[in-house]
């Protein structure tokens, strides 16, 4: 018999935005390189057993645990599990070479720690998880040897541009963003914004979350947070520089003055399947760029005045400790209000600097430190919601 070298892969997160690139790509790629073993979802369980039946994996969990008996009625057979526990199951399922973490929000947390003590290899694409604690979960990767592959566009163009190159000749990493529909609006124009002009991405097409996070800039403040874990560089060495067409997905400047850059077409199946078959690359069925049909790329300077959160990232990332772990659950908490016609959308920066301003002196790096600055963030943010 053949063996098998390619990837079997557990999708935590499978029914949403990445979670269905991530399919996708292993129909692209084949059962000869990607092997999809397990597969977790919050609540859609319909979805999710139409996923399993499709991939032949009989791992699956629904966190939703009152929807758990309606999944084993659709998968007779299947080892159904639910909820958080379901969750460290399949994080550490014993035939994964791979989690794929896609959970939105911070629910991934606990599993990727628990995944990486199994010895499993990472694909991460929830950035709030390496806001939250990307030292600990560094520097737990780096002591069980395991390997961390960022999903996110920008950081998997980052960790492309490093490979071959030595760390200490990095002189910034340069995030793009695409500015979100807001680029050019008037600063007073946007305490008006509706959800339905922030849920138009100009250049993706994402889960809600992280498209309102690209209308607030939050979005690229959580990855220089992001950026500055998985890649091991000091805050000031992270830049961010808006480029409207989404083609040039970010760069590395070196210490001679070279910039790298790593490009493509504005798809999530380019990093997801780099992720997989790292360090190998194999084709795929992705539209190629079309240099003359782009024509031209444009670059221009962040506003930080209209879009508080890149300086808040930063003041963030610079602070340390707790402190990205509470804007980033601030933001959270701020987004579902303006998610629910609760909260105006420049209120969402303002309800975050009231909340790290109130916790500043929050701290601890441990991650139980930081999950109880999680937790104070999340109240004290839901009450600068009323004020
Ligand atoms: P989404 O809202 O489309 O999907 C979220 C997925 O997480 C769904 O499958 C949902 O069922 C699942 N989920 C939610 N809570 C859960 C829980 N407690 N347990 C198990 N599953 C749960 O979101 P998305 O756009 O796919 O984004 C997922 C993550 O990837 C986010 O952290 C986002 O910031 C990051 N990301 C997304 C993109 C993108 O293009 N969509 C790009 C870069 C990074
Ligand atoms: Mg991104």
């Amino acid at each position: 018999m053949k063996e098998f070298t390619g990837k079997r892969v557990v999708i935590l997160g499978s029914t949403g935005s990445i979670g269905e690139s991530a399919l996708k790509v292993a129909r692209e790629l084949g059962p000869d390189q990607m092997q999809v073993v397990g597969l977790a979802a919050g609540t859609r369980h319909e979805e999710l057993a139409a996923q399993a039946k499709e991939f032949g994996v009989s791992d699956v969990c629904i966190y939703d645990e009152s929807r758990r008996s309606a999944l084993e009625e659709l998968l007779p057979g299947g080892n159904v599990s639910a909820g958080a526990e379901g969750l460290m199951e399949l994080a550490t399922l014993a035939n994964a070479d791979m989690i794929l973490v896609s959970i939105v929000g911070t629910a991934g947390l606990l599993p990727t720690l628990a995944a990486i003590e199994a010895g499993k290899d990472l694909a991460i694409a929830s950035k709030e998880i390496l806001v939250m604690a990307g030292e600990i979960v560094m520097t737990a990767a780096r002591e069980k040897g395991v390997n961390v592959l960022p999903v996110d566009s920008e950081h998997n163009a980052i960790f492309q541009c490093l490979e071959g190159q030595r760390g200490d000749s990095i002189s910034r990493l340069i995030l793009t963003a695409s500015g979100g529909p807001f680029r050019t609006w008037e600063k007073e124009k946007l305490a008006h914004v509706t959800l339905a002009q922030a849920l138009k991405h100009p250049t993706w097409s994402m889960g809600q979350k992280i498209t309102i996070d690209s209308a607030t800039m939050f979005n690229k403040g959580l990855e220089m947070i992001e950026a500055r874990w998985l890649f091991g560089v000091g805050m000031e060495k992270v830049d961010v520089i808006v480029h409207p067409q989404s083609i040039v997905h970010s760069m590395v400047e070196y210490l001679d003055g070279s910039v790298l850059a790593q490009l493509s077409t504005t798809d999530m199946c380019f990093p997801i399947q780099y992720a997989v078959t790292w360090p190998a690359r194999c084709p795929t069925g992705l539209k190629p760029l079309d240099f003359a049909e782009l024509a031209k790329l444009e670059f221009e300077a962040a506003r930080e005045d209209a879009f508080p959160a890149v300086r808040l990232a930063r003041e963030a990332g610079l602070a340390g400790g707790c402190l990205p772990a509470v804007l980033n659950a601030a933001n959270e908490v701020a987004v579902d209000a303006f998610v629910r016609g609760q909260l105006g959308f420049t209120r969402i920066a303002e309800v975050v600097e009231s909340t790290m301003e109130r916790l500043a002196s929050h701290q601890g790096q441990t991650l139980e430190e930081i999950l109880a600055a999680d937790t104070r963030a999340r109240e004290l943010a839901q009450e600068a919601l009323a004020v």
